[in-house]
């Protein structure tokens, strides 16, 4: 772990190992600097933000390729220390001759995350941005990537603030009441301590319960989608899968096993898996298709539930509807190009697996629902679990003052949930966080970044 009063200077190819049309080694530190003007045989100093031409010559005189240099000056730079990006052409043994070069000349190799790290240290970001640069690196959809992008810029930091900010001016308060507890000044009446601490713990409160849309972007969701035989599950499936996968056939109760496929809706990683149907029959194969489609049901974080508008919704179905209340659901009547829709007492979407009629709107319904009651642009998503129990342990904390409050506990008594709320927002920003959890998170960091 680098103390906050790092010295030396680092080094590492910050491109993706193999091959590129350009690749970038990244110094930083105190002698960034002198040392890429010895490196690059330069006969006048770097200029801050000024990017500049120049030859990668070897210790005999002998080109090796040329390169674009670009100097950072601290603090304004991602580490807050003297940064240099020496682009090249993207040879992995070019880069690793920089490497070698700049350590000869006094570097010495990053270790995987250093210059997050050292970002985090210099106290250019908090933890929650360091954790988003990762997850920025590792988006798999735009969607994430909009997600991570928010936080490296500090979106869940801003939401935290105020929070802070309120708690330790609350924690004055009550020390005061403390101090002057003999001269008998009621410094702040239960009442009004309560408010404040409720206007700490609503937002927060509304913070915890953006993990659920935080957690379903990161890890994804898996669908099911099922209903009776040929109402056209596979065809839809294959429809929001975009991919012929599912075997759509015109024949009762082909598709016997869980078909699954991964595929991006909104921006949402999603499994959809595509079932058996779900009805009883004699037939022993088809049994053992029903018998995982049950599983698939079991498993998803939400269930397309497919009626066949040429054949209505039967009683069964019904029933089987009204079972999954309670938990995320969609009823889609499909075949809207063959018979005109139902009346219902629940929602229907309309769809038309054929013609892409009502596609859309299935898509959008998927995401709301996946969203609950989430507004999706809400910036400062909580995105992991680290940072969910975080929060979480400032919640408790809170929750248990307020009860102190109520059963007219002292207000000095507060104080120590109070203290335990901060060093829980503490935590989650990462102000004094200890060591082994900072080395867990940046070990996750591949070297260079
Ligand atoms: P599953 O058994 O529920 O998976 O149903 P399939 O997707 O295999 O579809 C059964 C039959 O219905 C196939 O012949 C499909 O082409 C047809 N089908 C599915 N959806 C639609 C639709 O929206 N309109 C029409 N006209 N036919 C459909
Ligand atoms: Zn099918």
């Amino acid at each position: 772990m680098a103390e906050t009063t790092t010295q030396d200077t680092i080094v590492a190819v910050s491109t993706p190992p193999g091959r590129g049309g350009i690749g970038i080694v990244r110094l930083s530190g105190p002698e960034a600097r002198g040392i890429t003007e010895k490196l690059l045989a330069l006969e006048t100093a770097l200029e801050p933000r000024r990017a500049r031409f120049a030859h990668l010559n070897d210790e005999t005189g002998q080109r090796i390729d040329d390169a674009v240099v670009t100097f950072f000056a601290a603090p304004n730079s991602y580490t807050g220390e003297d940064v240099i990006e020496i682009a090249a052409h993207g040879s992995p043994v070019v880069l690793e001759w920089i490497v070698r070069r700049a350590c000869t000349l006094g570097a010495r190799p990053a270790h995987a995350g250093e210059f997050t790290e050292r970002a985090f240290f210099r106290g250019r970001i908090d933890l929650t941005q360091a954790e988003a640069v990762r997850d920025l690196i590792d988006a798999q959809t735009i969607e994430q990537a909009r997600v991570a992008a928010e936080q490296v810029g500090g979106s869940l930091a801003k939401r935290i603030r105020p929070c802070k900010e309120d708690l330790v001016a609350l924690i004055a308060l009550l020390e005061a009441g403390i101090d002057f507890a003999e001269d008998d000044i009621d410094v702040a009446p239960s009442a009004q301590i309560e408010a404040r601490l409720q206007a700490v713990l609503s937002p927060l409160e509304d913070l915890l319960a953006t993990f659920a849309y935080g957690r379903i972007l990161r890890e994804g969701v898996r669908i099911a989608v099922i209903g009776r035989p040929n109402a056209g599950k596979s065809s839809l499936f294959n429809a929001l899968a975009e991919r012929e996968r599912a075997i759509v056939t015109p024949i009762a109760g082909t598709t016997r096993d869980v078909v699954t496929e991964r595929v991006s809706i909104g921006g949402i990683p999603v499994e959809l898996m595509d079932t058996a149907g779900l009805r009883e029959s004699e037939d022993f194969v088809e049994q053992l298709g029903i018998a995982r489609s049950r599983e698939a049901l079991a498993e998803a974080d939400l269930v397309l539930f497919i009626v066949d508008l040429q054949h209505g919704i039967s009683e069964e179905e019904r029933e089987t509807i009204a079972s999954l209340e309670g938990r995320p659901h969609l009823v889609v009547a499909n075949k809207i190009d063959l018979a005109p829709l139902l009346a219902s007492d629940f929602a229907l979407i309309p769809t038309s697996a054929n013609t892409g009629e009502g596609l859309d709107r299935l898509r959008e319904a998927l995401l709301q629902q996946l969203r609950g009651s989430q507004n999706a642009s809400a910036s400062g998503l909580l995105t992991n679990l680290r940072q969910r129990d975080a929060v979480a342990r400032a919640v408790e904390a809170l929750h248990r003052a307020i009860e102190a409050i109520h059963a007219s506990i002292p207000h000095e008594m507060l104080l120590l949930d109070i203290y335990e709320a901060l060093r829980g927002l503490d935590e989650l920003t990462g102000s004094t966080t200890a060591d082994e959890i900072l080395g867990v998170i940046f070990s996750t960091f591949c070297i260079g970044k």
